[in-house]
């Protein structure tokens, strides 16, 4: 069975790292939009230059760029046994082209999962991050709060679209790296 997973959560929430440990787990294959406009900036190729304009102010850039990027690597991925989309979909219109694009290939949404966090909690670990990974967006605490605010306008209307498919699920991102993971995996293997 072919499991698609998204993992839903603030900036921080610890979805990277998360997924990174589901993919292990369950064999899937990680995608993070938010990796792949860092890959892109750092070999400077046209998107990059575009994304980091918006990244670099802790706004979302536009659907139509992420949307023909997230498909463009759902594609280049044919033998996947499923994936794990960390970061997207971030808006109405991306849940919707993702749908559509993952019905076309016979394949589907298997499940969502909130990582529950403060936003107080975040900013703390955030700030902390930005010290080593040298990202602009987690260095100051305005843009961090303007990401909370993409994230609580754009993204978190997403958790009533999956619920009334039956497909979201949510659980604590405060803990161990390890006892998160342990609650993720067993939350996807009671599905
Ligand atoms: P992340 O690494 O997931 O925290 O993403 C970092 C930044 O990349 C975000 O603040 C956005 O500017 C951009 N980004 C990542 N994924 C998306 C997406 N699905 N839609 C729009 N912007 C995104």
């Amino acid at each position: 069975m072919m499991k698609n997973i998204i993992l839903f959560g603030k900036p921080g929430a610890g979805k990277g790292t998360q997924a990174v440990l589901l993919r292990d787990a369950f064999q899937l294959v990680h995608i993070s939009t938010g990796d792949l406009f860092r890959y892109n900036i750092g070999n400077n190729t046209s998107l990059g230059a575009l994304a980091k304009s918006y990244m670099d102010q802790g706004d979302l850039v536009p659907d139509e760029v992420t949307i023909k990027m997230l498909e463009a690597e759902v594609d280049a991925n044919p033998d996947a046994g499923g994936f794990i989309f960390d970061g997207f979909p971030r808006t109405a219109k991306q849940a919707e082209a993702l749908d559509e694009f993952l019905h076309c290939k016979d394949m589907n949404v298997h499940a969502t999962i909130g990582l529950e966090v403060d936003e107080e909690v975040l900013i703390k670990r955030l700030l902390n991050r930005g010290k080593d990974s040298g990202r602009a967006d987690d260095q100051d605490e305005e843009k961090i709060r303007n990401r909370f605010e993409e994230y609580n306008n754009k993204t978190a209307p997403l958790i009533n679209y999956y619920k009334a498919q039956n497909k979201f699920h949510s659980i604590t991102g405060v803990g161990t790296v390890t006892e998160i993971s342990e609650q993720l995996i067993a939350l996807l293997d009671s599905l």
